[in-house]
């Protein structure tokens, strides 16, 4: 077996046990006869897994009865237009904090679909480029509005919110698809949280969907059915056919995470990761260049220059020839995006910054 360092930025490695057990049980689940994706999302076998992967959710972070958590379709991009449809009323309007690219779309998208308006309460962007997350003191925030939206981790440039603002009243909307679940927070300071599975905790095409119940009785039911949080939470996320193979993964990284030790071990690990990471590039500021502000910078994208383009290419070319892959930054941005999930390992960090010390040295 050749598996390899990967530093992917989403669909993102998942921990090796994880995938082992999905190997073993692929052919025959559990004693049943089939696989998983072979049974009725309505029978006895597959609700077992679709019940365990939402309390484990629930355990892992602590939540309680006052939320629904639930399992959709869409990935976090349906989110962008779900949130704004369901609780924007009309005539009303909502805050949007503008970090990166993917709040920009959240932005954006609740322009087109919400029936009312999408403000900007705060941009830190310029010319499209963003390297901070706001203080709020930078807030423009409105008391009225229906919620504030934030991205908490933003994936494209390496940024990250490490303490969330403070909306007075005002439910407080979470993107949280890069860096869910990276350490335990507390959730009662959410209205509502939605993560692509992607990076964290399990394959595409999955969101996790974590909503106070009492924002999911007043959200608006003028909405499809397939889109209404209602039905939705009603049905317990069995409305329609869901992602059973894509809940079945992610219910094996939520098993395998609490057998780890929960989020308090995950956090740590993180740390460790990012900390050896940052250090890395601190301790050759001339050649490895951050441009994020400090206070802001990502425990799960680590985004850095080299001192010329010509440099990327081979730092990128050369790495990929070690089993060093995912390397590259995001098309707006370029450079170098070490993403460092959950289930990429110490072990894999401490690769890449070998590699980094060596290519420095011949460079
Ligand atoms: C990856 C990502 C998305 C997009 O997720 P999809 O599942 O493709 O819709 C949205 N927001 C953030 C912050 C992301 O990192």
């Amino acid at each position: 077996m050749a598996r390899i360092h990967n530093f992917n930025p989403g669909p993102a490695a998942l921990p090796l046990p994880v995938l082992e057990r999905a190997a073993r049980e692929m052919i025959e689940h559990a004693g049943s006869g089939m696989s998983i994706m072979e049974h009725s999302h309505r029978g006895k076998v597959y609700e077992a897994v679709h019940n365990e992967a939402i309390a484990l959710t629930k355990e892992l972070l602590g939540v309680g009865n006052d939320y629904d958590v639930l399992f959709l379709q869409g990935g976090a991009s349906l989110q962008f237009a779900m949130v704004p449809m369901s609780f924007i009323p009309d005539g009303g309007s909502a805050d949007y904090i503008l970090t990166g690219g993917w709040s920009e779309k959240a932005h954006k998208e609740a322009q087109r679909v919400g029936r009312g308006k999408a403000r900007v309460a705060a941009s830190t962007g310029k010319d499209g480029v963003y390297t901070r997350i706001p203080k709020q003191s930078e807030l423009n925030l409105d008391p009225g509005a229906a919620y504030v939206h934030i991205t908490s981790n933003n994936t494209l440039f390496g940024t990250q919110w490490h303490s969330f603002p403070d909306t007075g009243g005002v439910p407080l909307v979470a993107d949280m698809s890069s860096d869910f679940m990276w350490r335990p927070f507390d959730v009662s300071r959410f209205g509502q949280i939605y993560a692509g599975a992607q990076k964290n905790i399990g394959p595409s095409g999955l969101a996790v969907v974590l909503v106070r119940k009492t924002l999911v009785e007043k959200a608006r039911a003028d909405v499809p059915n397939i889109l209404s949080y209602k039905i939705h939470a009603k049905e317990n996320s069995l409305y329609n056919t869901p992602n059973t193979f894509g809940i079945y993964m992610a219910r094996n990284v939520l098993a395998y995470t609490k057998e780890l030790g929960g989020l308090a071990e995950i956090e740590r690990r993180n740390r460790a990761k990012a900390g050896a990471l940052y250090a890395a590039i601190d301790a050759d500021p001339d050649f490895f260049r951050a441009p994020v502000e400090k206070e802001s910078r990502s425990t799960m994208n680590v985004v850095f220059r080299l001192p010329s383009e010509e440099l990327e290419k081979k730092f990128l070319a050369d790495a990929t020839a070690r089993g060093l892959v995912g390397l590259k930054g995001h098309r707006s941005t370029g450079g170098i995006r070490v993403s460092l999930y959950n289930a990429v390992t110490l072990e894999s960090t401490q690769a890449v910054i070998a590699f980094m010390h060596e290519f420095r040295t011949q460079a």
